[in-house]
């Protein structure tokens, strides 16, 4: 297969600073070779989030193996880089991280309130499970849709990478076909624009690069209260 891409990350319209990383870096370009896009979302304070996402992000896309195999390699960076600069401690991040290969597989890893969508067919299926006090409690079914849109938890995450030895990482593999477009996003994006509306601007630009510049412009539209980032796959035929 062969698969153009494009990534953009954004401030957003209230935070002071950017604490999203991305891999790629920022721009695009085409590949029909293996392809490794990612996205982390850090917090914690005095630059720590900063840091926290984008050592995860240099770790990630450095080490060899599997895509939990990396995302493990992440948080043990993470943990390491808070352990040597104590005012950095508890720092932490989200990890999404998808490893595609020219034959179509995509091995994903996944920690955090970070998200990775799939357009197909005009399904856009979310491949991910949120981390989030919200998506937990939206899943055992005691949190509405609408309850959860302005909760004043909406932003705690229940797993992230870096702030114990270990991390429980989710893994999906997908089989890509001709015409699919993978979405990966922070929740700069998806807390701000609904499924709906993602699908259809997806749908409305055949250039990724488009497609993520409107993402972004449409989460700014929205009062852009996050960092906003998304990294943009399209497959098809060599
Ligand atoms: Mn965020």
């Amino acid at each position: 297969m062969r698969f153009r891409w494009a990534a953009r990350t954004h401030t957003g319209r209230v935070r002071g600073n950017n604490e999203d990383a991305l891999w790629p870096r920022p721009g695009s370009g085409e590949t029909n070779e293996i392809l490794l896009v990612a996205v982390a979302d850090g917090m914690g304070g005095a630059a720590g989030g900063e840091i926290a996402s984008k050592t995860a992000i240099d770790t990630a896309s450095a080490v060899g193996g599997s895509a939990a195999i990396r995302v493990q390699a992440a948080n043990l960076a993470v943990l390491d880089e808070a352990s040597r600069r104590p005012r950095l401690t508890g720092m932490g991040t989200t990890l999404t991280l998808a490893i595609i290969d020219p034959n179509g597989t995509v091995d994903i890893g996944h920690v955090g309130d970070s998200r990775a969508y799939l357009r197909r067919d005009g399904d856009l299926r979310k491949v991910t499970s949120d981390h989030s006090y919200i998506g937990e409690m939206m899943a055992a079914g005691r949190l509405t849709p609408e309850e959860a849109k302005n909760h004043p938890y909406r932003s705690v995450v229940t797993r992230a990478v870096g702030l114990e030895s270990s991390v429980e990482v989710d893994t999906t593999e997908l089989e890509l076909q001709a015409g699919d477009r993978l979405l990966l996003c922070s929740d700069g994006l998806s807390s701000m624009v609904d499924d709906g509306a993602i699908a259809e601007i997806l749908d409305g630009r055949d250039d990724p690069a488009e497609a993520a510049r409107a993402l972004v412009e449409a989460a700014n539209a929205a009062g852009g209260d996050d960092n906003i980032t998304v990294v943009i796959v399209d497959a098809d035929d060599e």
